[in-house]
Protein backbone atom coordinates (compact mmCIF):
# COMPACT_ATOMS: atom_id res chain seq x y z
CA UNK A 1 0.00 0.00 0.00
CA UNK A 2 1.36 3.67 -1.05
CA UNK A 3 1.71 6.14 1.96
CA UNK A 4 -0.62 8.11 0.17
CA UNK A 5 -3.47 5.33 0.40
CA UNK A 6 -2.71 5.13 4.20
CA UNK A 7 -2.40 8.53 5.18
CA UNK A 8 -4.20 9.81 8.03
CA UNK A 9 -5.64 13.05 9.18
CA UNK A 10 -6.36 13.99 12.48
CA UNK A 11 -8.86 16.63 13.96
CA UNK A 12 -9.15 17.93 17.34
CA UNK A 13 -13.02 18.75 17.82
CA UNK A 14 -16.17 17.97 16.48
CA UNK A 15 -18.53 20.87 16.64
CA UNK A 16 -19.26 23.03 13.48
CA UNK A 17 -15.45 23.93 12.84
CA UNK A 18 -13.77 20.11 13.23
CA UNK A 19 -16.72 18.17 11.00
CA UNK A 20 -16.84 21.18 8.11
CA UNK A 21 -12.39 20.30 7.78
CA UNK A 22 -13.71 16.83 8.54
CA UNK A 23 -15.94 17.28 5.17
CA UNK A 24 -12.77 18.66 3.39
CA UNK A 25 -10.13 16.57 3.97
CA UNK A 26 -11.78 13.15 3.53
CA UNK A 27 -11.78 14.00 -0.19
CA UNK A 28 -8.32 13.89 -0.02
CA UNK A 29 -6.95 11.95 3.13
CA UNK A 30 -8.35 7.94 3.33
CA UNK A 31 -8.50 8.25 6.79
CA UNK A 32 -9.69 11.20 9.01
CA UNK A 33 -10.59 10.59 12.69
CA UNK A 34 -12.23 13.66 14.28
CA UNK A 35 -11.59 13.26 18.38
CA UNK A 36 -13.76 14.72 20.76
CA UNK A 37 -13.86 15.04 24.95
CA UNK A 38 -17.91 15.32 25.11
CA UNK A 39 -20.16 12.62 24.99
CA UNK A 40 -21.43 12.93 21.35
CA UNK A 41 -25.47 13.00 22.28
CA UNK A 42 -27.14 11.82 19.60
CA UNK A 43 -30.46 13.65 20.72
CA UNK A 44 -31.05 16.53 18.53
CA UNK A 45 -33.07 18.62 20.83
CA UNK A 46 -30.57 18.58 24.04
CA UNK A 47 -27.37 20.86 23.94
CA UNK A 48 -24.35 18.70 24.80
CA UNK A 49 -21.44 19.61 27.49
CA UNK A 50 -18.92 20.48 25.07
CA UNK A 51 -20.74 23.30 23.49
CA UNK A 52 -22.34 24.76 26.35
CA UNK A 53 -23.61 27.66 23.33
CA UNK A 54 -25.37 25.16 21.99
CA UNK A 55 -28.53 26.05 24.44
CA UNK A 56 -28.58 29.75 23.49
CA UNK A 57 -29.88 31.32 19.59
CA UNK A 58 -27.48 30.05 16.98
CA UNK A 59 -27.90 32.56 13.96
CA UNK A 60 -26.56 31.08 10.39
CA UNK A 61 -25.70 33.94 8.17
CA UNK A 62 -26.59 33.69 4.89
CA UNK A 63 -22.84 33.60 3.72
CA UNK A 64 -22.87 30.40 6.00
CA UNK A 65 -26.09 28.71 4.93
CA UNK A 66 -24.40 28.93 1.09
CA UNK A 67 -20.80 27.29 2.12
CA UNK A 68 -22.58 24.86 4.65
CA UNK A 69 -24.47 23.55 1.08
CA UNK A 70 -20.99 24.08 -0.80
CA UNK A 71 -19.30 21.91 1.93
CA UNK A 72 -22.41 19.37 2.32
CA UNK A 73 -24.78 19.53 -0.71
CA UNK A 74 -28.79 19.15 0.37
CA UNK A 75 -27.83 19.98 3.87
CA UNK A 76 -30.59 23.20 3.44
CA UNK A 77 -33.67 20.42 2.71
CA UNK A 78 -32.37 18.08 5.04
CA UNK A 79 -32.88 20.48 8.15
CA UNK A 80 -35.77 21.95 6.57
CA UNK A 81 -37.34 18.36 6.11
CA UNK A 82 -36.42 18.18 9.95
CA UNK A 83 -38.78 20.73 10.93
CA UNK A 84 -36.04 23.99 10.74
CA UNK A 85 -38.21 26.93 9.14
CA UNK A 86 -37.01 29.05 6.57
CA UNK A 87 -37.66 32.74 4.61
CA UNK A 88 -36.43 35.63 3.80
CA UNK A 89 -34.35 37.52 6.30
CA UNK A 90 -35.29 41.17 6.42
CA UNK A 91 -39.28 39.96 4.81
CA UNK A 92 -39.42 37.48 7.35
CA UNK A 93 -37.72 39.11 10.64
CA UNK A 94 -38.26 42.06 12.48
CA UNK A 95 -35.04 43.99 12.66
CA UNK A 96 -34.11 46.81 15.23
CA UNK A 97 -30.66 47.98 14.91
CA UNK A 98 -29.08 50.80 16.33
CA UNK A 99 -32.68 52.15 17.38
CA UNK A 100 -34.31 51.74 14.35
CA UNK A 101 -36.87 49.20 13.41
CA UNK A 102 -35.88 48.48 9.46
CA UNK A 103 -38.27 48.68 7.17
CA UNK A 104 -39.47 45.29 6.24
CA UNK A 105 -38.95 44.32 2.85
CA UNK A 106 -37.85 40.86 0.58
CA UNK A 107 -34.61 40.97 0.39
CA UNK A 108 -33.54 37.56 -1.61
CA UNK A 109 -31.19 36.88 1.51
CA UNK A 110 -32.32 33.45 2.57
CA UNK A 111 -32.89 32.66 6.67
CA UNK A 112 -33.09 29.22 8.23
CA UNK A 113 -33.88 28.92 11.89
CA UNK A 114 -32.41 25.95 13.33
CA UNK A 115 -31.24 24.98 17.09
CA UNK A 116 -27.63 24.80 17.03
CA UNK A 117 -27.98 20.96 17.98
CA UNK A 118 -30.40 20.23 14.94
CA UNK A 119 -27.32 22.00 13.03
CA UNK A 120 -24.82 19.85 14.62
CA UNK A 121 -26.16 16.82 14.85
CA UNK A 122 -27.00 17.02 11.13
CA UNK A 123 -24.07 17.98 9.98
CA UNK A 124 -22.10 15.16 12.42
CA UNK A 125 -24.23 12.53 10.84
CA UNK A 126 -23.67 13.82 7.02
CA UNK A 127 -20.03 14.13 7.61
CA UNK A 128 -19.56 10.66 9.84
CA UNK A 129 -21.64 8.94 6.74
CA UNK A 130 -18.73 10.01 4.56
CA UNK A 131 -15.79 7.20 3.78
CA UNK A 132 -13.13 7.57 5.74
CA UNK A 133 -14.52 9.17 8.18
CA UNK A 134 -14.54 8.16 12.19
CA UNK A 135 -15.90 10.25 14.72
CA UNK A 136 -14.51 8.96 17.95
CA UNK A 137 -16.17 10.50 21.06
CA UNK A 138 -14.98 10.32 25.05
CA UNK A 139 -11.52 11.02 23.88
CA UNK A 140 -9.65 14.02 25.35
CA UNK A 141 -6.51 15.51 23.42
CA UNK A 142 -3.60 16.31 26.21
CA UNK A 143 -0.74 17.07 23.74
CA UNK A 144 1.04 16.56 20.48
CA UNK A 145 3.50 14.24 19.07
CA UNK A 146 6.23 15.81 17.90
CA UNK A 147 9.63 15.39 15.62
CA UNK A 148 12.45 17.56 15.28
CA UNK A 149 12.60 19.95 17.78
CA UNK A 150 8.78 20.18 17.73
CA UNK A 151 9.21 21.63 14.15
CA UNK A 152 6.68 18.90 13.17
CA UNK A 153 3.86 17.46 14.67
CA UNK A 154 3.58 14.01 14.20
CA UNK A 155 0.29 12.42 15.88
CA UNK A 156 -1.45 13.70 19.30
CA UNK A 157 -1.99 12.56 23.07
CA UNK A 158 -5.44 11.07 23.97
CA UNK A 159 -6.92 10.08 27.34
CA UNK A 160 -9.84 8.05 26.49
CA UNK A 161 -12.68 7.92 28.93
CA UNK A 162 -12.61 4.78 31.64
CA UNK A 163 -9.16 4.04 30.53
CA UNK A 164 -5.76 4.75 32.60
CA UNK A 165 -2.79 6.68 31.17
CA UNK A 166 -2.67 8.25 27.72
CA UNK A 167 -1.87 6.80 24.19
CA UNK A 168 -0.10 8.16 20.89
CA UNK A 169 -2.73 8.70 17.90
CA UNK A 170 -0.25 9.33 15.15
CA UNK A 171 -1.34 11.29 12.34
CA UNK A 172 -0.30 13.10 9.09
CA UNK A 173 -1.83 16.10 9.72
CA UNK A 174 -3.27 17.37 12.77
CA UNK A 175 -5.97 20.02 12.64
CA UNK A 176 -6.78 22.16 16.19
CA UNK A 177 -10.49 23.10 16.24
CA UNK A 178 -10.89 22.24 19.83
CA UNK A 179 -12.78 26.13 20.06
CA UNK A 180 -11.92 29.23 22.27
CA UNK A 181 -10.12 26.99 25.03
CA UNK A 182 -8.06 25.65 22.77
CA UNK A 183 -4.54 24.62 24.30
CA UNK A 184 -2.69 24.93 21.51
CA UNK A 185 -0.63 28.22 22.74
CA UNK A 186 0.00 26.36 26.11
CA UNK A 187 1.97 23.50 24.29
CA UNK A 188 3.73 25.63 21.74
CA UNK A 189 4.69 27.35 24.69
CA UNK A 190 5.93 24.26 26.14
CA UNK A 191 7.79 22.91 23.38
CA UNK A 192 9.94 26.35 23.35
CA UNK A 193 8.27 27.84 20.28
CA UNK A 194 6.58 30.93 20.03
CA UNK A 195 2.89 31.57 21.29
CA UNK A 196 0.64 33.53 18.66
CA UNK A 197 -0.26 37.09 20.44
CA UNK A 198 -4.05 37.46 21.48
CA UNK A 199 -6.31 40.08 20.72
CA UNK A 200 -9.66 41.04 22.98
CA UNK A 201 -12.15 42.84 22.96
CA UNK A 202 -13.51 42.91 26.47
CA UNK A 203 -17.37 43.29 25.84
CA UNK A 204 -18.81 41.39 29.10
CA UNK A 205 -22.00 39.70 27.60
CA UNK A 206 -24.38 37.74 29.60
CA UNK A 207 -27.08 36.10 27.76
CA UNK A 208 -30.11 34.10 28.80
CA UNK A 209 -32.38 31.85 26.96
CA UNK A 210 -35.19 30.12 27.62
CA UNK A 211 -37.54 27.90 24.79
CA UNK A 212 -41.02 28.20 24.12
CA UNK A 213 -44.13 26.38 22.58
CA UNK A 214 -44.99 28.59 19.66
CA UNK A 215 -47.90 30.50 20.20
CA UNK A 216 -49.77 30.57 16.38
CA UNK A 217 -50.09 33.89 15.54
CA UNK A 218 -48.41 35.47 18.18
CA UNK A 219 -45.87 37.05 15.66
CA UNK A 220 -47.89 36.79 12.49
CA UNK A 221 -45.70 34.56 10.17
CA UNK A 222 -42.16 36.30 11.26
CA UNK A 223 -39.48 33.76 11.55
CA UNK A 224 -37.43 36.43 13.98
CA UNK A 225 -37.50 39.42 15.70
CA UNK A 226 -34.08 41.25 16.49
CA UNK A 227 -33.97 43.85 18.74
CA UNK A 228 -29.73 44.08 18.46
CA UNK A 229 -28.23 45.56 21.81
CA UNK A 230 -26.82 49.43 21.20
CA UNK A 231 -25.50 51.67 22.98
CA UNK A 232 -25.45 53.16 25.61
CA UNK A 233 -27.77 50.91 27.46
CA UNK A 234 -26.83 47.32 25.55
CA UNK A 235 -29.36 45.17 26.10
CA UNK A 236 -31.05 42.86 23.21
CA UNK A 237 -32.15 39.97 22.46
CA UNK A 238 -33.46 37.55 19.37
CA UNK A 239 -36.15 35.24 19.09
CA UNK A 240 -36.31 32.80 16.68
CA UNK A 241 -38.83 30.32 15.35
CA UNK A 242 -37.21 26.81 15.16
CA UNK A 243 -37.83 23.34 14.50
CA UNK A 244 -40.78 21.47 16.70
CA UNK A 245 -43.31 24.64 16.66
CA UNK A 246 -40.97 25.98 19.59
CA UNK A 247 -39.46 30.14 19.63
CA UNK A 248 -35.52 30.22 21.11
CA UNK A 249 -35.70 33.48 22.81
CA UNK A 250 -32.50 34.49 23.73
CA UNK A 251 -31.68 38.14 26.10
CA UNK A 252 -28.87 39.65 26.24
CA UNK A 253 -26.83 42.53 28.08
CA UNK A 254 -23.47 44.28 27.54
CA UNK A 255 -20.82 45.14 30.39
CA UNK A 256 -22.16 43.33 33.06
CA UNK A 257 -25.95 44.27 33.00
CA UNK A 258 -26.98 40.54 32.02
CA UNK A 259 -30.00 39.10 32.22
CA UNK A 260 -31.46 36.97 34.95
CA UNK A 261 -31.88 33.27 34.72
CA UNK A 262 -34.87 33.34 37.06
CA UNK A 263 -38.59 33.55 35.15
CA UNK A 264 -39.36 36.79 36.69
CA UNK A 265 -36.20 38.50 36.24
CA UNK A 266 -35.62 37.09 32.59
CA UNK A 267 -39.66 38.22 31.83
CA UNK A 268 -38.71 41.85 33.44
CA UNK A 269 -35.06 42.28 31.30
CA UNK A 270 -37.38 41.42 28.21
CA UNK A 271 -39.87 44.48 29.03
CA UNK A 272 -37.00 46.68 29.77
CA UNK A 273 -35.63 46.29 25.60
CA UNK A 274 -36.21 49.24 23.68
CA UNK A 275 -39.02 47.56 21.68
CA UNK A 276 -41.77 45.64 23.06
CA UNK A 277 -42.05 42.73 20.06
CA UNK A 278 -40.51 40.26 21.99
CA UNK A 279 -42.32 40.54 25.68
CA UNK A 280 -45.16 40.92 23.76
CA UNK A 281 -44.56 37.73 21.96
CA UNK A 282 -43.41 35.71 25.17
CA UNK A 283 -46.48 37.23 27.40
CA UNK A 284 -48.65 34.20 27.89
CA UNK A 285 -46.53 31.95 26.00
CA UNK A 286 -45.72 28.41 27.35
CA UNK A 287 -42.17 28.03 28.75
CA UNK A 288 -40.67 24.54 28.26
CA UNK A 289 -37.78 24.93 30.02
CA UNK A 290 -35.79 27.19 32.24
CA UNK A 291 -33.84 30.09 31.67
CA UNK A 292 -30.09 29.04 30.70
CA UNK A 293 -27.33 31.67 31.56
CA UNK A 294 -24.13 32.25 29.85
CA UNK A 295 -21.18 34.65 29.98
CA UNK A 296 -18.63 35.48 27.12
CA UNK A 297 -16.22 38.09 28.66
CA UNK A 298 -14.32 38.92 25.34
CA UNK A 299 -13.42 37.87 21.55
CA UNK A 300 -10.29 36.84 21.25
CA UNK A 301 -8.29 36.56 18.14
CA UNK A 302 -4.89 34.60 18.04
CA UNK A 303 -2.64 35.66 15.53
CA UNK A 304 -1.28 32.62 13.92
CA UNK A 305 -0.60 34.08 10.63
CA UNK A 306 2.29 35.85 12.47
CA UNK A 307 4.33 33.49 13.80
CA UNK A 308 7.66 33.30 12.30
CA UNK A 309 8.33 29.69 13.94
CA UNK A 310 5.45 27.24 13.74
CA UNK A 311 5.65 23.38 13.45
CA UNK A 312 4.28 21.52 10.00
CA UNK A 313 1.06 19.49 9.81
CA UNK A 314 -0.23 21.57 12.20
CA UNK A 315 -3.53 24.12 11.35
CA UNK A 316 -5.49 26.06 13.26
CA UNK A 317 -9.11 27.02 12.65
CA UNK A 318 -12.56 28.05 14.34
CA UNK A 319 -12.95 29.73 17.26
CA UNK A 320 -9.60 28.23 18.26
CA UNK A 321 -8.12 30.90 15.71
CA UNK A 322 -10.90 33.73 16.51
CA UNK A 323 -14.05 33.76 18.54
CA UNK A 324 -16.42 36.13 17.78
CA UNK A 325 -18.95 37.79 20.35
CA UNK A 326 -21.94 36.08 19.47
CA UNK A 327 -24.00 38.90 18.97
CA UNK A 328 -23.03 39.09 16.04
CA UNK A 329 -23.58 35.27 14.67
CA UNK A 330 -21.04 35.20 13.12
CA UNK A 331 -18.45 32.08 14.57
CA UNK A 332 -19.99 28.98 12.42
CA UNK A 333 -20.50 30.95 9.32
CA UNK A 334 -16.07 31.55 9.56
CA UNK A 335 -15.81 28.06 10.52
CA UNK A 336 -17.75 26.82 6.71
CA UNK A 337 -15.34 29.94 4.57
CA UNK A 338 -12.49 28.70 6.52
CA UNK A 339 -13.66 24.94 5.61
CA UNK A 340 -13.75 25.60 1.83
CA UNK A 341 -10.44 27.87 2.64
CA UNK A 342 -8.78 24.79 3.68
CA UNK A 343 -10.00 22.56 0.64
CA UNK A 344 -7.78 24.70 -1.38
CA UNK A 345 -4.80 24.79 0.40
CA UNK A 346 -5.09 20.73 0.40
CA UNK A 347 -4.26 20.73 -3.09
CA UNK A 348 -0.63 20.88 -1.51
CA UNK A 349 -0.01 17.69 0.70
CA UNK A 350 0.57 18.59 3.62
CA UNK A 351 -0.75 22.16 3.24
CA UNK A 352 1.35 24.92 4.77
CA UNK A 353 0.23 26.08 8.03
CA UNK A 354 1.68 29.85 7.39
CA UNK A 355 -0.01 30.26 4.10
CA UNK A 356 -3.52 28.39 5.71
CA UNK A 357 -2.98 30.79 8.35
CA UNK A 358 -2.81 33.94 6.35
CA UNK A 359 -6.20 32.81 4.40
CA UNK A 360 -7.95 32.30 7.82
CA UNK A 361 -6.56 35.86 9.31
CA UNK A 362 -7.96 37.12 5.57
CA UNK A 363 -11.44 35.52 6.20
CA UNK A 364 -11.59 36.70 10.03
CA UNK A 365 -10.74 40.03 9.10
CA UNK A 366 -14.14 41.82 7.73
CA UNK A 367 -16.06 40.23 10.73
CA UNK A 368 -14.18 40.73 13.19
CA UNK A 369 -13.26 44.89 12.03
CA UNK A 370 -17.23 44.71 12.54
CA UNK A 371 -17.07 43.14 15.99
CA UNK A 372 -14.43 45.44 16.79
CA UNK A 373 -16.01 48.75 15.72
CA UNK A 374 -19.70 47.82 16.80
CA UNK A 375 -18.23 46.95 20.44
CA UNK A 376 -16.41 49.95 20.90
CA UNK A 377 -18.94 52.19 20.30
CA UNK A 378 -20.08 51.29 23.58
CA UNK A 379 -18.35 53.35 25.75
CA UNK A 380 -17.44 51.42 28.36
CA UNK A 381 -15.54 49.04 26.70
CA UNK A 382 -12.04 49.38 26.35
CA UNK A 383 -10.17 49.90 23.20
CA UNK A 384 -8.28 52.26 20.61
CA UNK A 385 -11.45 54.06 18.77
CA UNK A 386 -8.92 54.73 15.84
CA UNK A 387 -10.57 58.09 13.16
CA UNK A 388 -11.50 55.03 11.03
CA UNK A 389 -13.60 53.67 13.74
CA UNK A 390 -15.79 56.75 14.97
CA UNK A 391 -16.32 57.76 10.72
CA UNK A 392 -17.39 54.31 10.26
CA UNK A 393 -19.56 54.18 13.23
CA UNK A 394 -20.92 58.25 12.32
CA UNK A 395 -22.43 56.97 9.41
CA UNK A 396 -23.64 53.85 10.32
CA UNK A 397 -25.59 55.63 12.79
CA UNK A 398 -26.95 57.30 9.70
CA UNK A 399 -27.28 54.38 7.63
CA UNK A 400 -29.49 52.64 10.15
CA UNK A 401 -32.04 55.58 10.59
CA UNK A 402 -31.73 55.70 6.71
CA UNK A 403 -32.70 51.94 7.01
CA UNK A 404 -36.14 52.34 8.93
CA UNK A 405 -37.80 54.35 5.54
CA UNK A 406 -35.67 53.04 2.79
CA UNK A 407 -35.68 49.10 1.93
CA UNK A 408 -32.53 49.60 -0.55
CA UNK A 409 -30.48 50.56 2.61
CA UNK A 410 -31.85 47.91 4.67
CA UNK A 411 -31.41 45.21 2.15
CA UNK A 412 -27.74 46.00 1.94
CA UNK A 413 -27.38 46.28 5.44
CA UNK A 414 -28.85 42.94 5.82
CA UNK A 415 -26.82 41.20 3.25
CA UNK A 416 -23.42 42.86 5.09
CA UNK A 417 -24.68 41.96 8.46
CA UNK A 418 -24.78 38.54 6.86
CA UNK A 419 -21.71 38.19 5.08
CA UNK A 420 -22.86 37.96 1.49
CA UNK A 421 -21.29 41.14 0.68
CA UNK A 422 -18.39 43.19 2.40
CA UNK A 423 -18.80 45.69 4.35
CA UNK A 424 -17.62 48.03 1.21
CA UNK A 425 -20.73 47.37 -0.12
CA UNK A 426 -22.05 49.90 2.49
CA UNK A 427 -20.72 52.67 0.78
CA UNK A 428 -21.38 51.94 -2.52
CA UNK A 429 -22.10 55.21 -4.22
CA UNK A 430 -25.95 54.14 -4.64
CA UNK A 431 -26.26 53.41 -0.96
CA UNK A 432 -23.88 56.63 0.41
CA UNK A 433 -26.29 58.69 -1.99
CA UNK A 434 -29.41 56.99 -0.34
CA UNK A 435 -28.30 57.52 3.34
CA UNK A 436 -27.17 61.31 2.50
CA UNK A 437 -30.99 61.97 1.22
CA UNK A 438 -32.34 60.59 3.88
CA UNK A 439 -30.16 62.62 6.41
CA UNK A 440 -30.72 65.36 4.75
CA UNK A 441 -34.37 65.24 4.71
CA UNK A 442 -34.43 64.37 8.06
CA UNK A 443 -32.06 67.53 9.36
CA UNK A 444 -34.93 69.33 7.27
CA UNK A 445 -37.80 67.93 9.00
CA UNK A 446 -35.96 68.60 12.49
CA UNK A 447 -35.43 64.92 13.25
CA UNK A 448 -32.47 62.73 13.19
CA UNK A 449 -34.30 60.63 10.08
CA UNK A 450 -36.67 57.79 10.25
CA UNK A 451 -38.48 59.21 13.27
CA UNK A 452 -41.16 59.95 11.12
CA UNK A 453 -41.81 56.80 9.65
CA UNK A 454 -45.11 55.39 10.08
CA UNK A 455 -47.16 52.77 11.52
CA UNK A 456 -45.12 49.25 12.45
CA UNK A 457 -41.58 51.06 11.79
CA UNK A 458 -41.92 53.26 14.74
CA UNK A 459 -38.22 54.75 15.45
CA UNK A 460 -36.90 53.39 18.76
CA UNK A 461 -34.88 56.21 19.70
CA UNK A 462 -33.15 58.42 17.59
CA UNK A 463 -28.96 57.85 17.97
CA UNK A 464 -25.69 58.29 16.04
CA UNK A 465 -24.01 54.86 17.59
CA UNK A 466 -24.23 51.35 16.65
CA UNK A 467 -24.87 48.56 18.55
CA UNK A 468 -24.48 44.39 18.02
CA UNK A 469 -25.88 42.75 14.69
CA UNK A 470 -24.37 45.60 12.81
CA UNK A 471 -21.41 45.54 9.98
C1 LIG B 1 -23.28 32.04 23.55
C2 LIG B 1 -22.83 31.82 22.13
C3 LIG B 1 -23.71 32.03 21.08
C4 LIG B 1 -23.29 31.86 19.77
N1 LIG B 1 -24.13 32.18 18.77
C5 LIG B 1 -23.73 32.00 17.49
C6 LIG B 1 -24.60 32.32 16.42
O1 LIG B 1 -25.71 32.85 16.60
N2 LIG B 1 -24.18 32.05 15.15
C7 LIG B 1 -22.93 31.54 14.91
O2 LIG B 1 -22.57 31.32 13.74
N3 LIG B 1 -22.08 31.27 15.90
C8 LIG B 1 -22.44 31.48 17.18
N4 LIG B 1 -21.58 31.20 18.19
C9 LIG B 1 -20.24 30.67 17.85
C10 LIG B 1 -20.31 29.19 17.48
O3 LIG B 1 -20.90 28.44 18.52
C11 LIG B 1 -18.91 28.68 17.14
O4 LIG B 1 -18.25 29.60 16.33
C12 LIG B 1 -18.98 27.35 16.42
O5 LIG B 1 -19.44 26.35 17.27
C13 LIG B 1 -17.62 26.90 15.89
O6 LIG B 1 -16.79 26.69 16.97
P1 LIG B 1 -15.70 25.54 17.01
O7 LIG B 1 -16.18 24.32 16.34
O8 LIG B 1 -14.43 26.13 16.57
O9 LIG B 1 -15.56 25.29 18.59
P2 LIG B 1 -16.64 24.79 19.63
O10 LIG B 1 -17.99 24.87 19.09
O11 LIG B 1 -16.35 25.50 20.91
O12 LIG B 1 -16.29 23.26 19.81
C14 LIG B 1 -15.07 22.79 20.33
C15 LIG B 1 -15.15 21.26 20.41
O13 LIG B 1 -13.89 20.76 20.82
C16 LIG B 1 -14.05 19.81 21.85
N5 LIG B 1 -12.81 19.85 22.67
C17 LIG B 1 -12.33 20.91 23.35
N6 LIG B 1 -11.15 20.60 23.90
C18 LIG B 1 -10.88 19.31 23.56
C19 LIG B 1 -9.79 18.42 23.81
N7 LIG B 1 -8.72 18.80 24.53
N8 LIG B 1 -9.85 17.17 23.31
C20 LIG B 1 -10.92 16.76 22.56
N9 LIG B 1 -11.98 17.57 22.29
C21 LIG B 1 -11.94 18.83 22.77
C22 LIG B 1 -15.31 20.25 22.59
O14 LIG B 1 -15.92 19.18 23.28
C23 LIG B 1 -16.16 20.76 21.42
O15 LIG B 1 -16.91 19.72 20.84
C24 LIG B 1 -21.96 31.40 19.51
C25 LIG B 1 -21.08 31.19 20.55
C26 LIG B 1 -21.49 31.43 21.85
C27 LIG B 1 -20.50 31.25 22.97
Amino acid sequence: MSRQQTEHAVVLGASMAGLLAARVLADRYPRVTVLDRDHLVPDPASPRRGVPQGAHIHALLARGQQALEELIPGLTEELIGRGAPAGDLLGDSRWFVGGHRFRRARSGVPVLCASRPLLEDTVRARVSAMSGVDVVARTEVVGFETAGDGLRVTGVRVRREGRAGDEPVPADLVVDATGRGSRTPRWLGAMGLPVPEEERVTIGLGYATRTYRARPGAIGSDLGIIPAPYPPLGRGGGLAVIEGDRWIVTLAGVLGDHPPADAAGFEAFARSLPVPDLHDAIAGAEPLDDPVPFRFPASVRRRYERLARFPDRLLVLGDAFCSFNPVYGQGMTVAALEALALRRHLRARPPRPRAFHRHVARIVDAPWDMVVGGDLAFPGVQGRRTAKIRLVDAYLGRLQAAAADDAEVAVAFVRVAGLVDGPGALLHPRIALRVARHARRGRAAGTPGGTDAPGPRRPIRPTGSTGGAHP
